[in-house]
């Protein structure tokens, strides 16, 4: 009687284990982030995402994107998407504006700061101290590279 409970309890435990490990592992190869690997799940305020015709990848943030698509190359057909540090939602990031050099910290240590408005960029670099409002194309990897500094 009891060997048969234990041999119960083992196939309930595998057959948890085993159903859970699958959602896990799938979501997770769905949503890490194509530049550093880490689950962007995790990183909800700053997530970023660039779809073309037949592509997604993801990012954990701002920086993680602009250095992916910096090393890849970006095609007019790609839609680029980043998270508005206020909203909280996913807005076009070739609109955006970026906000660097602010007391904010990304997942990535220093980021760019995505916003919708030029208003919104503004209100944000006086309540945390940024240095310069960038367009999508005025990003380069010398802004990459200064943001650790
Ligand atoms: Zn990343």
């Amino acid at each position: 009687m009891k060997r048969g409970i234990c041999f119960l309890l083992a196939l309930t435990f595998l057959w948890l284990s085993a159903c859970s490990g699958e959602t896990s592992s799938n979501q997770a190869e769905n949503t890490r982030c194509a530049q550093c690997g880490m689950p962007t799940e995790e990183f909800q305020a700053w997530r970023g995402k660039i779809t073309g015709q037949t592509t997604v990848k993801h990012y954990c943030s701002p920086r993680c994107l602009f250095i992916n698509s910096q090393s890849q190359g970006l095609t007019e057909a790609d839609s680029v998407f980043v998270t508005d540090y206020y909203e909280q939602k996913l807005i076009d990031g070739r609109q955006a504006f970026y906000v660097i050099g602010s007391d904010v910290i990304g997942p990535m240590g220093h980021d760019l700061v995505p916003l919708a408005t030029r208003q919104a960029a503004e209100e944000f670099m006086q309540e945390h101290k940024g240095q310069q409002i960038l367009r999508f194309g005025e990003v380069n990897t010398e802004t990459i590279k200064g943001l650790s500094k």
